[in-house]
């Protein structure tokens, strides 16, 4: 055993946002910590990665000055932004009733007209978006999937389309799946207002990517030893202390320690005592969050398009990444991979045969993505849940387990399931850390 002599302050498993920003949170705060990544880099559920000479961010791209969190930091350490998609002659379309409609500004118009009406619950349910309760449910909105919500609406078949497609991209998962109040909460936290959500979602990205983010938060992680390429195998609470156990045989005990990883994965590792069974459960139902994100390359200048696809679809959403003569970079995201004819992110014909029915014509040449749903570090996208999971896991998912503590943007508080819920959620863990260490229970 290596490096059982080894003693932080915490140690920290998982090196998401969530991690690193509670190992820089605790070491602003004087206390050491180790913090354990499995990957050979860090970022999680982020991962910009240099291609045909682009940042491509393979996971999470979007932020927002609604996000207060990201945002903050993003200001602490001078990072650049920019719109994308590029806001300049986007051509907006949807493929609706076998053809492809270019949309009119009042067409949009009426679909974010359409699209508050389905999130009107939002009012009522999150009154107070940025705390850690939610207002009365009679109706049982918690209980009700995107998709039977979708269905009690009165909308024409065009309009329909368009609030079904931004559903599957919200959910980025079966719609069957997806808990409708997930889409209330996005709303309700862009200030009820549908257009603000949607520029939450999707407008605007950091240049060179969350890679300078994390970087920045990490560098300033000093008292942190951050080691990455080290699984976790197990984790076991005894004689007053934490002993996380790697893969490569060391050990590192700490008088507590920090779980940050992605909910769908928490029954990987090894709890000794074993999580709360809700945690369990959680871990094993998983999140409806089980898409795909793929970057594709296609011959000539398709221009700045955006054309979005309902659930029947393969794809749901193709939008200009970058364009030129010399051949054009798509963004193309599905809310049910299965659907895809494509045998993998090399299946140049599948990928082709999937975005006709939106760019008819169009000729693939090149898929770049990176598939988190079978990425056991990942297990799927970002958390969106299911019909009921609000209510069932939430408030569990972060409690407090002896000297155990949990974050991620899988149980924060405001955004989650967005870069911003990852980072408060290290926020947290780092005060409830520092103040439980504070009252002498290390
Ligand atoms: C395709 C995609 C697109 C997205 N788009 C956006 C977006 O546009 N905007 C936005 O705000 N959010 C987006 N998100 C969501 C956002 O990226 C995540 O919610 C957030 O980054 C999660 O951070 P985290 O720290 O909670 O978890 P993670 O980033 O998942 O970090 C957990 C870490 O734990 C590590 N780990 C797992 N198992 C072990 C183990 N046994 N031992 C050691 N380490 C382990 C993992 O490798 C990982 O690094 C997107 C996500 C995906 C997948």
């Amino acid at each position: 055993m290596g490096n059982s002599n080894i003693h932080p302050d915490a140690v920290i498993v998982g090196g998401g946002f969530a991690g690193v920003t509670a190992a820089r949170e605790l070491s602003l705060r004087g206390r050491s910590t180790v913090l354990v990544e499995a990957r050979d880099r860090l970022g999680g559920r982020t991962y910009t990665a240099d291609h045909d000479g682009h940042a491509m961010e393979l996971g999470g791209t979007w932020v927002h000055p609604a996000q207060p969190n990201v945002w903050a930091e993003i200001n602490r350490y001078g990072l650049e932004t920019e719109p994308l998609p590029a806001p300049e002659g986007l051509r907006q379309a949807i493929v609706s009733g076998g053809r492809i409609v270019d949309l009119s500004d009042d067409e949009v118009a009426q679909g974010v007209a359409a699209l508050d009406q389905f999130c009107a619950p939002g009012k009522t349910l999150f009154p107070e978006p940025y705390g850690e309760t939610w207002g009365p449910d009679p109706q049982g909105y918690g209980d009700r999937s995107m998709r039977e919500h979708l269905e009690t609406l009165q909308l024409s078949p065009q309009v329909r389309d368009w609030v079904e497609t931004m559903c599957c991209l919200v959910a980025l998962g079966p719609l069957d799946q997806a808990a409708a109040s997930e889409f209330f909460r996005t709303y309700a936290l862009s200030g009820w207002s549908v257009e603000q959500a949607m520029a939450a979602l999707t407008a605007t990205k950091l240049v060179k990517g969350t890679r300078e983010l994390i970087g920045s938060i990490a560098e300033q992680a000093r008292l942190a030893d951050i080691r990455l390429s080290t699984p976790v195998l197990r984790v076991a609470q005894a004689d007053g202390e934490v002993r996380v156990e790697l893969a490569n045989g060391d050990t590192i005990s700490a008088p507590v320690g920090l779980i940050a990883l992605p909910m769908n994965v928490l029954n990987s590792v090894e709890f000794d005592p074993p999580l709360s069974e809700i945690k369990r459960t959680a871990s094993t139902e998983r999140h409806a969050g089980a898409g795909m994100k793929s970057y594709v390359r296609v011959k000539g200048d398709i221009g700045n398009v955006s054309v979005m696809a309902p659930e029947a679809h393969a794809l749901n959403w193709a939008v200009t990444y970058r364009h030129g003569a010399e051949g054009s970079w798509l963004v193309a995201f599905a809310a049910n991979p299965d659907k895809l004819p494509m045998a993998g992110f090399d299946d140049v014909a599948g990928m082709q045969e999937a975005l006709q029915p939106l760019l008819p014509g169009v000729e693939v040449e090149e898929i770049f993505g990176w598939d988190w749903v079978n990425d056991p570090l990942a297990l799927g996208t970002w958390c969106i849940y299911r019909p009921g999971q609000l209510a069932q896991i939430l408030p569990d998912l972060r409690t407090t387990e002896g000297r155990l503590f949990f974050a991620g943007a899988d149980s924060a508080i405001a955004w989650r399931s967005f870069i911003d819920g990852a980072i408060e959620s290290g926020y947290r863990a780092a005060r409830d850390i520092d103040e439980y260490l504070g009252a002498g229970k290390g």
